[in-house]
Formats: C-alpha cells, sequence, structure tokens
C-alpha cells in the first residue's frame, strides 16, 4: 500500500494508524494471527481485516475501542520512530505552500533524518514529481530506505547516502532539476555553493532553510546573497490553538460563601467523626468489634452550588450566573521551532 493514496478496507499487510487517545497513535502492519495490546485491551488483528478505514473497533469483550485510521502524514509525523529532532506539521505545511510544492515539483531535502518532512514533500509532488533526499549518517540512511519502500514512496523518493556539504548534491542515475530546496542542516551555508549543478535554470527556484539559531541564520543569509539567491527572508512559525470559552464571575461574596462552607463542613465532619468514635467504641462494649458502621454520604449534587469547592456542576453559560467570554492559547502544540530562511533563484533569461 501507498501512504500517499487512500484505499478504502483494511487487508493483510496494510499499515494503520491506530488511535488509541488524541496523543497516542500507533502505526502497526496488520498481520494475521497477531495481537495488538493497548492499555484499553487486546484487539487481534484478524478483527481489523476487512473492515473500511476510519472504522471503530471494539476489543472482543466490547469494553475498549481504537479507531484504525488511513495513514497520512500528519499521522505519521506524530507516530513515526524518532532518530532525529523532525520538522511537524505546522512548519511542513507553511513551507510547502510558500514554496508551492505541487504535482510534478522536483525537490531537493537534505538531510532525510527520520523522513517526517519526506512524507509530507511526497504527498505533494505525487506520482509524477520527483524527492532527491541526502543523508550522511548511515543507520538514519537505511532506516529511510525501508520505511520509504515500505510505505510505497519509492517511485518518488531518491535516497542518497552523501555528506552534502562537502560532496554536493550530484547524482548519476538521473538529471536533478529541482525547483525546490530544503535544508534542514546544521551548516546550510556549506550545501548552497552546491546547488546550481543541479536546480533548474529554466524555472524559478524556491530554498528553505530550516535553523534553530539565529546565528545561523546569519551565515545563511551571507552564503544566500554570495551565491546569487534573492528575496531572502525569515519567518518563523509561531503555532497557537486559541481556546475560546466562558469564565464564571465570581465575587468577593462567593469567595466568603466558600470559607464558610469549608467551616461548615468540617465542623460536620468532626461531629461525624465524634459520633462514629463513639458507635465504635459501642460496639466493642457489646464485642462486635468488627461491626462496620456505615456512614451515609453526601452526595456533590446534594451539596448545592459552591463556587470554588464541591458541589452541584455547573454547565459553562448556564443561566442564573454571570459569565464573561475569555480565549487563551492551547498549552501544548507538538512543533519543534526554528527559523525559516526563504530565497528564490530567477534564472538568467538569454535574450
Ligand atoms: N527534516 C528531517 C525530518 O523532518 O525528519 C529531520 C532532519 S534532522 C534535524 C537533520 C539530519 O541531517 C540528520 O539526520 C543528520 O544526520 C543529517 N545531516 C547533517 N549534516 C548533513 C550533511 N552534511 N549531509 C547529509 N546529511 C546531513
Amino acid at each position: 500500500m501507498s501512504i500517499t493514496k487512500y484505499k478504502d478496507t483494511i487487508e493483510n499487510g496494510d499499515l494503520i494508524m491506530v488511535y488509541i487517545s488524541r496523543l497516542h497513535i500507533k502505526p502497526i502492519v496488520v498481520q494475521q494471527g497477531e495481537v495488538l495490546n493497548t492499555r484499553f485491551g487486546s484487539f487481534p488483528h484478524d478483527s481489523m481485516i476487512g473492515l473500511k478505514y476510519g472504522a471503530q473497533l471494539l476489543t472482543p469483550k466490547g469494553k475498549g475501542f481504537v479507531y484504525l485510521l488511513h495513514p497520512t502524514p500528519e499521522l505519521w509525523t506524530v507516530s513515526l520512530p524518532h532518530r532525529t529532532q523532525i520538522v511537524y506539521t505546522p512548519d511542513s505545511s507553511y513551507i510547502l505552500q510558500r514554496m508551492n510544492v505541487i504535482g510534478g515539483s522536483r525537490v531537493i531535502e537534505a538531510g532525510t533524518g527520520s523522513g517526517s518532512f519526506t512524507h509530507a514533500f511526497a504527498r505533494n509532488v505525487g506520482q509524477s514529481g520527483r524527492i532527491f533526499t541526502y543523508e550522511f549518517h548511515e543507520a538514519r540512511y537505511k532506516q529511510a530506505v525501508q520505511e520509504f519502500g515500505d510505505h510505497g514512496l519509492n517511485d518518488m523518493v531518491v535516497v542518497t547516502h552523501r555528506d552534502v556539504c562537502s560532496q554536493g548534491f550530484v547524482i548519476t542515475q538521473e538529471k536533478i532539476d529541482a525547483d525546490s530546496v530544503f535544508l534542514d542542516l546544521p551548516s546550510p551555508w556549506d550545501a548552497i555553493p552546491h546547488l546550481d549543478e543541479v536546480i533548474s535554470q529554466k524555472r524559478q527556484v524556491d530554498i528553505c532553510c530550516f535553523s534553530p539559531c539565529v546565528e545561523q541564520v546569519m551565515k545563511t543569509v551571507e552564503s544566500l546573497h554570495e551565491n546569487g539567491w534573492t528575496q531572502v527572508e525569515m519567518t518563523e512559525v509561531s503555532s497557537l490553538v486559541w481556546e475560546s470559552r466562558k469564565e464564571m464571575i465570581r465575587e468577593v461574596d462567593d469567595a466568603l460563601k466558600r470559607l464558610k462552607d469549608v467551616k461548615k463542613r468540617q465542623k460536620e465532619g468532626i461531629e461525624k467523626l465524634k459520633e462514629l468514635a463513639k458507635a465504635k467504641a459501642k460496639a466493642k462494649a457489646e464485642m462486635k468489634s468488627d461491626t462496620y458502621i456505615k456512614q451515609p454520604k453526601l452526595k456533590d449534587r446534594d451539596r448545592g452550588y459552591n463556587p470554588f469547592g464541591k458541589g452541584r456542576r455547573i454547565a459553562e453559560g448556564e443561566e442564573g450566573f454571570d459569565w464573561f467570554n475569555v480565549s487563551k492559547t492551547e498549552r501544548e502544540i507538538k512543533s519543534h521551532t526554528s527559523y525559516l530562511t526563504f530565497a528564490v533563484k530567477v534564472p538568467q533569461l538569454q535574450l
């Protein structure tokens, strides 16, 4: 199967993304006779075969469930085995549209790393495009070759084991003729001078260098200028998801009510403890030391409304209370912040 082509039904040997929870998506290859064990229960792979992608699968006992999702570059990015820092979707989606990577585009990527961005490139360039990706770390190179093969990307991706800073990008198999370049390397300025040999001389070429430090950006900008790149611009993607909800307005009187309530419950508790001790002593005197004396439990909803502590739950926006609207950012979003330095190279037309 291919991660970039959609199919409807799960078959033996397919890669599926098992959605266990929002923060836990597990990629598995369906294999007859195997069982997936999760904290919600066990799921035999046999029960997945024949289901539609997107189906909800219950455990044989019917208590826990997972969703069986079709692999996408986005799901792969949040679930892949990390070998390096990776580019996450907030950055890759921005870079792809900013460099106008479309069906048929020819892209250079270095280094391959964990292959996260390569998957996003692959879906955009499609069957008619090409990605030339380079990795100098041998184990990472081999794992990338394996994964791209397993995910049906062999037709689009050419992986080369190479130090691009010292050896450049030229390969013997084919002419690269790239129209987009993405460099996620510690020293992109050493790779930039090698690009002229492999980029298109007929179309505008876009470049993006992904660097976490401003010192790297400065050296990159210098190298871009020296090598004839123009429209140099540095941006940073700050992905923030805004949460919007109502917050109840609480007055000083509410705080006093709360303190009174705490005091009242403390007093009630002390009285109850006293009663319990008395009952225990009585039972002991009657030689029934094991007697269990059950205390009536007050349900939270019976306590009435308490603006701060235990009490009846109030639905957001419920009438009879004062509310104000709040909006704030979501605390956690997966992204690896780096500076994105963009530039273009326009071919010199021979008149
Ligand atoms: N963009 C990748 C992703 O989304 O998974 C992550 C790239 S990772 C941060 C950087 C990779 O570049 C590392 O795997 C490293 O081995 C490789 N690398 C560093 N310098 C290199 C060079 N001169 N030539 C080729 N690869 C290089």
